[in-house]
């Protein structure tokens, strides 16, 4: 039944003189709704015909056609239908056309009356693709090309061939058609229209200027959404450009505030429970005090706890119309606003009238916050466009400082590594050193042995001795070493209970007599350390190795005709302070510190007769700082003698826990490496 004749051509090709002209949809919309209007004003009609496009165009004027139809004797809507718009007869004739016809294309409106008569008959073009790229969406800029006019002949010509399509689609209304028909042929010689042209005139004139306040709307609404892409961009565009999260503030506070022409604009880092942020970003309009420097309350800021509580952006139209920002303590009113110390608070102190705040917001942390006030006298209505533009803003610096933070946690590591890289390459390098020395020994020993068979059993003697005893100090040193590297590592854990220090004292002394018992005399050694002082809460064999390090470093300096003492007392805090103490060779004053490196021995590991390995003193400060003390040496200098100092927390007396005994506790830790 779908036709695929045009009216329009069929109308062109019946008057051949007819010129055809361009016409917006604006344009037709204010047309037709000013021919509409000449009938609904109550000038008499005999025939209205209104093809539309789709059913959705005739939808938004339904309305109007049955007002339409109460002053017209025959009324015919025409339509491709979309949802429930179809052929039948009510209060007019609604044709629902196959949307294959070429009415799909086409807008009419035939008016036909005793007086008037009024036609709009035109077709739409379609749009070149460079058009529907410029503006895709641009509704109101289609365009149709035809033929509007009063000229009566061209209205009834119109009004018959649109009367035949209707017959094509409702044969059943031959003779409300045939009757329409004989009516045209009659008006047709009546010649022009007799009527005031200006109330039409002024109508039209009134539908365009909607129109075209339509048209600025959108206009405008495009203008803003570009704005605020642009602005989008640029903010971005500065983060892509900096990591630094003051100069993304800089950027992002300046251009906002800007965009906005707001009065105050404000940027600032935060969490949910700060009360207060000293404010360093800000973008100030004209005659507006700044903020920069000032101390801004957060926590009792009602608009800032009503953000952190929505975790969404809170806005206030008019401060002193909003109640719960100035009330003091309503119940249904959050915290009012603190900082009333001068007298005043920051809404009157900073002339706040129009105020949002806005979260910056990642993954449910907020990581600052962007506020703006207006501080004229006229209050300010925030619009949606601000609002979304400013939390689009918010979102590209939570970006931007999760980035930030991401690439400076980065670096930290980084520089971590170097650092571990850089003593890593030390360690072995000095290792690789101490190990060399006593090897080379062992190899000259060894080799003379081979190739002198027939050497002194006296001189065979003194090199295998030599040979055990270098054999022995590279054990002891790749021991300390791999327990220095453990502790280094940070992979101890340390067995903290509560312990009498006296016992870890007594069994760091016998140690340290078990191993000099074959060496030379030790130095007259005395305790001090009561068995009244406080449990320390340590690790006992940690301990031990401790004090047993200092006692046989005090025995090695200090001549056996000198003496060596350990005693221990509260330091009046939470800690008890051992002390080892001789009176040997003594230590330098600018050594003091030095003495705890790696590797560090006054004589050089060569000229060394005591024996060690340098890295003692290292592997002390390892465990007291890992067991939450703290170690130092004190001298007077040469041949002063020497103090070494120890704390250990005292443990946090708990009445229902005995103390634990060092025999108990199982040999040997896995933390230690034994070689
Ligand atoms: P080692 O004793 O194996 O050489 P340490 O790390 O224990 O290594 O000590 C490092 C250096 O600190 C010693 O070589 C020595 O020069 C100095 N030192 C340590 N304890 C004393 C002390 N009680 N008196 C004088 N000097 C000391």
């Amino acid at each position: 039944m779908s036709n695929s004749t045009s009216i329009l051509e069929a109308l062109l090709q019946a008057l051949p003189d007819l010129r055809t002209q361009i016409y917006f949809k604006s344009s037709l919309t204010a047309l037709s709704h000013a021919m509409e209007d000449q009938i609904l004003a109550g000038v008499n009609s005999t025939l209205v015909i209104a093809s539309f496009q789709r059913e959705r165009f005739y939808r938004q004027e339904a309305h109007r056609y049955l007002r339409i139809s109460e002053r017209a004797d025959q009324v015919y809507v025409l339509a491709a239908p979309e949802t429930d718009f179809a052929s039948r007869t009510e209060d007019y004739e609604t044709i629902a056309f196959e949307p294959t016809d070429a009415l799909a294309q086409e807008w009419h409106l035939v008016v036909v009356g005793p007086r008037y008569a009024a036609c709009l008959v035109c077709k739409e073009r379609q749009a070149t693709s460079e058009e529907s790229a410029i503006q895709p969406a641009a509704d109101q800029s289609r365009r149709f090309e035809g033929i509007w006019t009063f000229d009566r002949r061209i209205v009834c010509k119109a009004a018959e061939l649109l009367l035949d399509r209707i017959l094509l689609y409702r044969p059943e209304l031959a003779d409300k058609v045939g009757k329409a028909k004989a009516e045209l042929s009659t008006k047709t010689r009546t010649g022009f229209n007799n009527l005031d042209p200006e109330p039409f005139a002024e109508r039209l004139v009134t539908y365009l200027q909607a129109g075209q306040y339509k048209l600025i709307k959108a206009y405008r609404s495009i203008t803003a959404q570009e704005r605020k892409e642009r602005l989008v961009n640029s903010i971005t565009a500065a983060i892509r450009r900096s990591l630094d999260p003051n100069e993304i503030f800089k950027i992002a506070v300046q251009e906002l505030g800007q965009a906005l022409r707001v009065c105050r604009c404000l940027i600032y880092r935060c969490k949910e429970t700060d009360t207060h942020v000293t404010i360093q970003h800000e973008y100030l309009g004209a005659a507006v005090e700044s903020l920069v420097g000032q101390e801004w309350n957060l926590g009792s800021n009602p608009l800032f706890q009503a953000v952190v509580q929505r975790q969404e952006a809170v806005f206030v139209d008019d401060t002193q119309a909003t109640p719960w920002l100035l009330n003091d303590g309503s119940e249904v009113s959050p915290p009012s606003l603190g900082d009333r110390s001068n007298g005043a608070s920051p809404i009157q102190r900073w002339q706040i009238q129009s105020w949002l705040m806005v979260p910056v917001i990642h993954q449910s942390r907020l990581l600052g916050i962007v506020e703006l006030h207006n501080c004229r006298a006229t209050l300010h209505e925030w619009t949606e466009a601000e609002l979304s533009l400013v939390e689009a803003i918010a979102t590209q610096i939570g970006v931007a400082l999760i980035q930030a933070e991401a690439y400076a946690n980065l670096e930290d590591l980084n520089q971590q590594l170097e650092a571990l890289d850089r003593t890593r390459s030390n360690l072995i390098a000095i290792t690789g050193h101490e190990l060399r020395t006593p090897l080379s020994t062992i190899q000259v020993c060894l080799e003379s042995l081979a190739s002198e068979p027939d050497m002194p059993a006296e001189l065979r003697q003194v090199m295998l001795q030599s040979a055990l005893s270098d054999a022995e100090r590279m054990r002891k040193l790749i021991q300390d070493f791999l327990t220095l590297s453990e502790l280094e590592s940070g992979r101890v854990k340390w067995h903290l209970e509560p312990l009498p220090l006296r016992e870890c004292v007594d069994l760091a002394l016998s140690s340290v007599r078990a191993r000099q018992l074959h060496n030379n005399r030790l130095p007259e050694i005395t305790t001090q350390v009561s068995p009244e002082l406080p449990l320390v809460q340590t690790d006992g064999e940690w301990l031990v190795e401790v004090l047993s390090k200092l006692l046989d470093n005090a025995c090695k300096f200090t001549d056996p005709d000198g003496r060596v003492t350990i005693e221990a007392h509260e330091n009046g805090g939470q800690m008890l302070e051992v002390t080892v103490s001789d009176t040997g060779r003594g230590i330098e004053p600018n050594r003091l510190e030095v003495v705890f490196d790696r590797f560090y021995q006054e004589e050089g590991a060569l000229r060394r007769t005591t024996g060690g390995t340098g890295l003692g003193l290292a592997i002390c400060r390892q465990i007291i700082n890992g067991l939450g003390g703290r170690i130092w040496a004190e001298s007077n200098g040469k041949d002063q003698g020497s103090r070494f100092h120890l704390t250990i927390p005292i443990f946090q007396n708990e009445p229902s826990r005995p103390p634990a005994t060092l025999a108990k506790k199982p040999k040997g830790k896995a933390a230690k490496s034994q070689v």
